[in-house]
């Protein structure tokens, strides 16, 4: 068994803290506000053990690279804010696979993004 460290607790909380996928520099600026002497350093560390733990999972952002978000939601996609370059978890899936594509091709799996302004923004 892993020790919980201070660090990891507070990344964790971080990710409580902020209900939508964060980047490294988020999670960065967000810890250092919990511990001060969290660094890039550390908290890749930690989210890598937060990973392998099963707790975190990375998504492929088609803007800003990789994010980090909590498991466990079920299938979800994702918003992302043109003007503040937040990413926000939307409800449910309006995805028909099979409306999606002509015959003959069996889906395995999509990918969807929708880009905009969000309600702060508006
Ligand atoms: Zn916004
Ligand atoms: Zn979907």
């Amino acid at each position: 068994m892993r020790r919980n460290t201070i660090q990891k607790t507070a990344i964790e909380k971080v990710f409580r803290q902020h209900e939508r996928p964060l980047g490294i520099d988020e999670v960065v600026t967000y810890g250092r506000e919990l511990v001060k002497s969290l660094n890039q350093a550390t908290v890749y560390r930690n989210l890598k053990i937060l990973i392998e733990d099963g707790w975190l999972e990375r998504i492929a952002h088609p803007v800003l690279g990789v994010l980090y978000e909590r498991t466990g939601k079920g299938h979800h996609h994702h918003f992302y804010c043109r003007e503040c370059d937040l990413t926000f978890d939307l409800p449910g899936c309006p995805v028909n696979e099979d409306d999606a594509t002509p015959e003959g091709f069996i889906v395995e799996d999509h990918e969807l993004f929708l880009f905009g302004i969000c309600p702060s923004c508006d």
